[in-house]
Formats: structure tokens, C-alpha cells, sequence
């Protein structure tokens, strides 16, 4: 893309279209972006495409594939495709994977993962990442996240379930079980600490992650 101006990155022409400039685009670009389509995902990386006589056609994204004549007997990746691709780009229908949902972190509306756990971006953890303890703001390294709940899952050898603890009473039953260890107490090395379960809402991620190749498949 050519850059001009003044280095900030905008044209400085002020309020821009929502579609690119059509007539520069090719004939099937140009309508996937200002046909009247109706775009629903169905899960698993496919979608419904209604266009404007009412007739649906079935795309595949991650395989690119379409049921339309356009593609399925022309090759060509059609414009239903392309719309999808468009409408996945701009955030207004979940990408591959994902589907919408309420994040149980922070109660806001969007796209969680397809399987679960329902926890956007910003609030899902994963092996690797570090999270403050809530209750004792303690930094903690994320080993494993489980599927398995709180109230399901006991302490080891106490036969406790971890949502029965008085410190985990604020946090729900059904959170699955995250595993930790305290990475910043103790020369041991990581993969051999003493791990921990917490709720999942109980930790809170932090911007720096920190990747430790000793911990190795857990
Ligand atoms: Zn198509
Ligand atoms: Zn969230």
C-alpha cells in the first residue's frame, strides 16, 4: 500500500468510506462488498450466504469452498467467499473457531472460543501466561487450563473440591480448574514446583507472557 502524508498513517483527507474505492477493485471484489448479502455462521468454519433473491449458498472458509455455481463449477473464488473473508476481517461475525458468546472474565458480549472455555482474548489464559491472583495479588505461571469445573475437581489429598475453599467462594462453581505454579519463590525448576488449582475467573492475565521450554508438554 502507497503511504503519504504526514507518517501517521491516515490521508489526511478526512472521514473515509466504509468500502474501498469499487472501481478499483475487480468485478467479484466490487460485489462482495456492496451486494445486499445476509452472512451467518453455522459453526465450524462454515457459513450461510442469503443474497438478495433469498437463495443461500454454503461456504467453507478454511477449505475455501462454496456451493455456488460460481465456484463450484467456474473455480473462482466467488464473491460469497470473499464476503465472508470481508465480514470475518471486520469483526461482525466470529472467525473459524470462535462463536458468540458472553466472556465469563468480563461480562462483555463477543467471540469466544467454539469449544469453550467462554473467555474473550483478553481475558483467556493459556499455558505460558502469567495472571495475578486476585484474592492475594501473588504472580502465578499458567501450566495448564483444564476442562474440568471447580466444583468437580478436588485438591490433591485433601478430596476438597476446588470451588468448596472460602477463598474461592466469590468465583463461579463452574469455572474450569486452572493449574499454576509460583514462578518467582524458590530456585526449583518450574516444571518440578508444586502446582496449584484456581478457579479460572480468580486470575487475571497479564500483558507479559513468559514461555518456559523446561515446563515442556504438560
Ligand atoms: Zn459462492
Ligand atoms: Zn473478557
Amino acid at each position: 500500500m502507497e503511504t503519504t502524508g504526514d507518517g501517521t498513517g491516515r490521508t489526511g483527507a478526512g472521514p473515509q468510506p466504509l468500502a474501498p474505492d469499487t472501481s478499483r477493485l475487480d468485478g467479484r471484489s466490487a460485489r462482495a462488498w456492496t451486494e445486499p448479502m445476509t452472512v451467518r455462521a453455522t459453526g465450524e468454519g462454515r457459513y450461510d450466504v442469503e443474497n438478495g433473491a433469498g437463495r443461500t449458498y454454503r461456504v467453507d472458509l478454511p477449505d475455501g469452498d462454496c456451493t455456488c455455481p460460481d465456484h463450484r463449477i467456474r473455480g473462482e473464488r466467488c464473491k460469497h467467499l470473499r464476503r465472508v473473508a470481508i465480514e470475518v476481517t471486520r469483526g461482525r461475525i466470529p472467525a473459524p473457531g470462535q462463536v458468540r458468546g458472553t466472556c465469563r472474565g468480563c461480562g462483555r458480549e463477543g467471540f469466544v472460543p467454539e469449544g469453550g472455555p467462554d473467555y474473550c482474548r483478553g481475558c483467556r489464559l493459556e499455558s505460558g501466561d502469567l495472571a495475578t491472583d486476585r484474592e492475594t495479588g501473588d504472580a502465578v505461571l499458567v501450566v495448564r487450563v483444564t476442562a474440568d469445573r471447580a466444583d468437580a475437581v478436588a485438591v490433591d489429598g485433601t478430596g476438597r473440591p476446588v470451588a468448596d475453599y472460602e477463598t474461592n467462594a466469590g468465583y463461579p462453581r463452574d469455572d474450569p480448574v486452572v493449574e499454576v505454579v509460583y514462578p518467582f519463590d524458590g530456585g526449583e525448576p518450574l516444571a518440578d514446583r508444586r502446582r496449584y488449582s484456581f478457579p479460572h475467573s480468580r486470575l487475571a492475565p497479564r500483558d507479559a507472557a513468559i514461555v518456559d521450554p523446561g515446563l515442556g508438554e504438560v
